[in-house]
């Protein structure tokens, strides 16, 4: 199936604009995704019509707001196909899912002596709320290592698992190589020992579709920012047993059933960890991206970026001096290379003088980055609205950029 890209394009504003003289290619979509038109008007919508604080007014705009922020969890519960709308916190993204998960089921879970399993491949994100934690308990972090393609060496994750192994915690796709992990087996390997198993979806949630009974993880992580939605929102999904046994991440409002200043019982899931005003109007507006997603698909999304990327590496392929870095039989659309010995800013510096958008550095991946001797890529992350023809003109520019080394 061929999208209507320029259809798609059409509802984004942000893309019709020039940047140094140039028409603009957005391209770093793994850091960031553009916001619909949609999405907008739901923000503006938000605060002209039904701005109130939710779940305790009386009043109209209160029940209003309330309705549409939880349909929102109905919606997102949906899109991960998790078992109960309960099961689906909402937070201020990936990061702070992580870092939930670890300060909550981390801190009453993990004992000295246990392990934890990462990998390699991991944003900053999912390792160092683990480090953390296993300095704080005495509990030991394992890391699984890659090959020269950037994919698990699944042998060895093998080899680490065993009965002190309390939590996996792996990226479903990496933002940095774009290597997709065979997470499927990772969790049924790790049940196995009776460990829990975190999903990092941050890079995949947009372009794969999700299905967390299907995978049977226990916890499962995203970014609003990174699927179309606003930037300050995330969703922390956890299997209904295990956020029932977890202890509050935060008190204050909300969170609390009753309070006294001898004792305070806590609120049903999910409030009991949405403690405080919640990003009431950010959360509404992500229906909408949601709705964007769904109206095209997750397979014909996947099919166009797939085909962007294989058009991509037909030609850089060709470029000498062009060196990809992570090349996974199994990826999103992120594209990491550098060019000949030069620096990745440098790189970035000029395809930003040819309008076209990218990220250049670490991408909070530094063991990574390390694993390969190199202090980090330039990345071009393609989505729905990239064009074939922005394609050509990102390997146009490497290609000049090649040859004036050559
Ligand atoms: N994990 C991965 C794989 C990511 O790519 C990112 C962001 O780039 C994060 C975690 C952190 O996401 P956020 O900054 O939205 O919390």
């Amino acid at each position: 199936m061929t999208l209507n890209t320029e259809h798609i394009r059409g509802q984004f504003p942000v893309l019709h604009q020039e940047v140094n003289g140039k028409p603009l290619i957005y391209m770093d979509n793994a850091a960031t995704t553009q916001k619909p038109t949609r999405v907008l008007e739901a923000l503006s919508a938000y605060y002209t019509h039904d701005n109130s604080n939710i779940h305790r007014g009386a009043h109209t705009l209160a029940d209003r707001a309330t309705r549409h922020y939880e349909k929102t969890r109905g919606q997102v519960k949906e899109f991960i196909n998790a078992a109960e709308d309960e099961e689906v916190i909402f937070t201020k993204g990936t990061t702070e899912g992580i870092n939930l998960v670890a300060a909550t089921f981390g801190r009453k879970f993990i004992e000295k002596g246990d392990e934890i399993i990462i990998s390699t491949l991991e944003h900053h994100s999912n390792i160092v709320p683990w480090q953390m934690l296993c300095e704080e308990k005495g509990a030991k972090l394992k890391v699984i290592p890659i090959n020269e393609k950037g994919e698990l060496l699944m042998e060895a994750f093998d080899d680490m698992l065993n009965e002190k192994t309390k939590l996996v915690a792996v990226v479903h796709a990496s933002n940095a190589l774009g290597t997709i992990n065979p997470v499927k087996e990772i969790i049924e390997k790790s049940h196995k020992v009776g460990a829990k198993v975190l999903i990092d979806g941050a890079q995949s949630s947009a372009h794969l579709d999700i299905d967390v009974q299907a995978l049977d993880c226990d916890f499962f992580v995203m970014s609003a920012h990174k699927i179309y939605g606003p930037t300050g929102l995330g969703v922390l999904y956890g299997k209904r047993e295990i956020l029932e046994a977890m202890p509050p991440y935060q008190g204050g409002g909300e969170m609390i059933k009753e309070v006294t200043f001898e004792k305070t019982t806590f609120n049903d899931i999910p409030f009991k960890f949405e403690a405080g005003t919640p990003n009431i109007a950010d959360v509404i507006a992500f229906q909408k991206a949601l709705e964007f997603v769904n109206e095209i698909g997750k397979s014909a999304i996947r099919a166009h970026e797939e085909k962007l990327l294989q058009h991509a590496m037909t030609q850089l392929n060709d470029i000498k001096g062009f060196i990809p870095v992570g090349t996974a039989d199994q990826k999103v659309s992120v594209l990491s290379f550098l060019i000949n010995d030069m620096h990745p800013f440098d790189v970035g510096m000029m395809l930003d003088a040819a309008g076209i958008a990218v990220r250049t550095g670490h991408h909070c991946t530094q063991p990574l980055m390390g694993r390969f001797n190199i202090e980090g890529t330039v990345r071009a992350s393609f989505s729905v609205y990239n064009t074939k023809e922005e394609v050509d003109k990102l390997c146009e520019s490497v290609r000049k950029i090649a040859k004036l080394k050559n």
